[in-house]
This record gives structure tokens, sequence and C-alpha cells, in this order.
């Protein structure tokens, strides 16, 4: 009789299982090795966490920030630091408070926390979780464990070939446990429009969608857009019928700088050759040859036109098609529904000791590391309640 079986180990069941090491603690994880997704954030670097005060990192949280105040504020972003610290890892910050390993290694994170955590049983697929009243039993393609508590961690449902295929929605369907529709949360967009500049990035842009802004850099894809800005909007266009976005593209300039910058620059010289001082020669182009505009020399150039250009760096607008898929977002919006969780433990309020961790559960971040510091946070605060009511 285990004292709690952890289901995965991504971040959130590698600390469940470091917080509850001093009791009869086991993972059960599919692979045959741990972290799979993991090694791949922040293109195999790892973007650990976001080293804001709690309220302040809570703050960027958008959606149902309100469930987690007692995992951050028991293991937030500072405890998530110190404990990689502690264990001798080098870190580093770079922009906007975001931590990764000085090594830019994703490997060094999952070496500590396999290191440090409890037992792991490779390449047991748990298939269904039963719940009597005084344990639980844990039902693998090979085996059958009996337990006191179960901390689900199985991760939410996209980049399924890293092992996260959704199977929170099936154990939670066994045990009666209420859940809120899977849906693609910081992922690109396709465009109604095909644009030729797949390739083509551009370092700071602001998207407005509806009430939403959000800033950071944009890439032109095959299909239409990525990158940080258009991904941390993605989820809000999923969820809503309006398919307009607009995109300064230089948020640094106002229309009025944007104009006297143009009129100020040899006059003699084509307007292309202004515009490619402020973006890649091939955006250029695309930005006059979408207007429909010749380049000639700036002193030639209508004042309509010239408008046009002005109001199209600053207001881009596209239609978007839709929102890429489910499997290739970076987080899984929906999930483990957190009204019926009791979040200062992480205990299900409906199965008593049964405990979510991690993207299972309906919690998500933006991207700057805010998505692994979750994962953890839950994790840490699911493993010490169980180790501390025993
Ligand atoms: C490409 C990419 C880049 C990312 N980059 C970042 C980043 O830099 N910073 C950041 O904060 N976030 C990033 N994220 C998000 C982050 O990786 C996830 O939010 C985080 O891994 C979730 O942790 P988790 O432990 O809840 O689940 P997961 O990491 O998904 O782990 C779940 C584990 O459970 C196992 N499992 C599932 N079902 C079973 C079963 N039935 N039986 C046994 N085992 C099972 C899986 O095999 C897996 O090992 C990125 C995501 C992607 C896809």
């Amino acid at each position: 009789m285990y004292d709690v079986i952890i289901i995965g180990s991504g971040p959130a069941g590698l600390m469940a299982g470091i917080a509850s090491k001093n009791i009869n603690s086991l993972i059960l994880e599919k692979n045959n090795i741990a972290g799979k997704k993991l090694l791949l954030t922040g293109n195999g670097r790892c973007n650990l966490t976001n080293l804001k005060s709690n309220n302040d990192f809570l703050n960027s949280v958008d959606y149902n920030k309100k469930f987690l105040y007692s995992a951050i504020n028991k293991f937030g972003p500072k405890e998530v630091y110190e404990y990689f610290n502690d264990c001798g890892l080098l870190l580093k910050e770079e922009d906007n408070n975001r931590i990764f390993p000085l090594s830019n290694k994703a490997s060094d994170i999952v070496n500590i926390l396999v290191k440090n955590t409890c037992n792991i049983k490779y390449e047991e697929e748990v298939i269904e979780i039963k719940n009597y009243d005084l344990y639980k039993e844990v039902i693998t393609k090979t085996n059958i464990y009996k337990t006191k508590n179960v901390i689900i961690s199985t991760g939410g449902s996209s980049y399924k070939i890293t092992g996260s295929t959704g199977d929170n929605m099936v154990f939670a369907k066994q045990l009666n446990q209420p859940t809120i529709s899977l849906y693609p949360t910081e992922v690109g967009v396709i465009l109604k429009d095909k644009l030729d500049i797949a390739g083509t990035s551009i370092d700071n842009v602001i998207i407005t969608y509806k009430k939403y802004k959000k800033q950071g850099n944009l890439i032109y894809t095959h299909r239409g857009l990525s990158g940080t800005s258009i991904m941390s909007l993605s989820e809000f266009i999923y969820l809503n019928t309006e398919k307009e976005i607009k995109i300064d593209l230089l948020p640094s300039y106002t229309k009025e700088e944007l104009i006297s910058y143009i009129k100020n620059y040899d006059r003699e010289k084509e307007i292309l050759t202004c515009l490619n001082t402020l973006f890649s020669k091939r955006f250029s182009l695309y930005l006059l040859e979408r207007l429909n505009i010749k380049s000639e020399k700036i002193k030639s150039i209508n004042s309509k036109d010239l408008l046009k250009i002005i109001d199209n760096i600053k207001e881009l607008k596209y239609e978007v098609d839709r929102v890429c898929s489910l499997d290739e977002a970076y987080a899984t919006g929906g999930g483990i529904d957190m009204k019926y969780i009791d979040t200062t433990t992480m205990e299900s309020k409906i199965n008593k000791g049964i405990y979510f961790a991690g993207e299972a559960l309906d919690i998500h971040g933006p991207i700057g590391g805010y998505n692994i510091t979750l994962a953890l946070s839950t994790g840490y605060l699911a493993g010490k309640s169980i180790e501390e009511k025993l």
C-alpha cells in the first residue's frame, strides 16, 4: 500500500514526488524517460520561471488566477528559483523577468528533478483509477497498485507525442470529476489570406484583438502568424467569433513621428529605401505591394499614399481564419474544473484522496515561464498536503 501514487513525470508530478519524498510515494510514467515535454520547453533551453513578486506573477495570469493564490504563495517563482539554485544549478535572467538555466539546457532542469524526486516506474501507463472508501486502485496495462492517495499530473493535451494525451479527462470521467472542455492556448493562427512572406519576423509589435492587447515578437509562417504576441491572444480569438486583428508594427513611434521620419529622410531616395531602415527588405516590399503603391522618390509620393503606408504600419489589419490545433499549442485550456478542487491542498472536493496538479487542471498562464511554474507550484502543494496529513 503506497501513501501516494503520482501519475505522470512532468514538472508537476516530479515536484509532487520531491514534496512527498518522506512518505511512501511512487511516480508512474508511461514513457521510458521523465519530462519529455519539459525537454522541449523554451526551444530546449527551458524558460523555468518568471521572477516577479507573487502578486505581479498572478496579475499576469489572465485566466482562473483566483484559484492559484495558495499554490503560488506556498511555492511561487522565488521558491522555484531558490530550489534550483540550492541544487547547484546556475540560472540567468533574460528580458521580462524570464529565468533560464545558464547552460541553456532544459535537460539540466529535468535531471535535477529526477535526481531529487521519489521512485519512478517507467513504461507504466495508467488506464484506470478506482476510488474505494479506504484506499484507491491505480490500474496500469500490466499492474494494479494500491494506494491511500493519488495525484493526477498527466498534463494537458498538446504535443501528444510527449505523452500528454488528455488522460486527465479519461480519469475525470471514471471518477465523476467535473471538467471544462479542452481548447488550444498559446498557439499561432491561420490567416484568411495566404501571404508570401513566411519566415519574416518583427521583434516587437502590439496586436489588438477586441479589448485585448499583447506585445511581443511576430513571425510570419506558411499558414499565418506565430510569435509571442499572437500566441498570447490565441485563446481569446479561439473563444470569440470576431476574427479581425490589428497590428501596430512600430509601437515606439506615433503616426506623427513616422510621418516626420519619412518626410525628413533624404527626399531624393525612394520610399522603399526609407522603409528598409525600419523593416527587413522583404517586409518593406510586402507593405508597398499590399497597398498597390509603387516605390518612388519620397518627394513625389502623394500625401494620400503616405498616410496609407503609415496607417498600415500602425494598424495592419488581418482576418484570422482559425486558431491552430490543440496539438500544436504550448498550453491546454480547460481540464479539471477548479470549482471542485480545494485549492489550499489541490484535493478534489468530490473524490477524497484524489489530487490534481499542473496542466491537467483548468489553469494556464502566458508565455514567459508561467506554465512550468504553475505545474511545479501545484505539484508541490499537492505532494506537501498529502505528506502533512499523514
Ligand atoms: C513546445 C513547448 C514549449 C514550452 N515552453 C515552455 C517554457 O519555456 N516555459 C514554460 O513555463 N512552459 C512552457 N511550455 C508549457 C509547459 O511545458 C507545460 O505547461 C508543462 O510541461 C506542464 O507540466 P505537467 O507536469 O502538468 O504536464 P506534462 O509536462 O505534460 O507531463 C505529463 C506527464 O504525464 C505522463 N502521462 C500522461 N498520461 C499518463 C498515463 N495515463 N499514465 C502514466 N503517465 C502519463 C506524460 O507522459 C508526461 O510525462 C511549453 C510547452 C510546449 C509544448
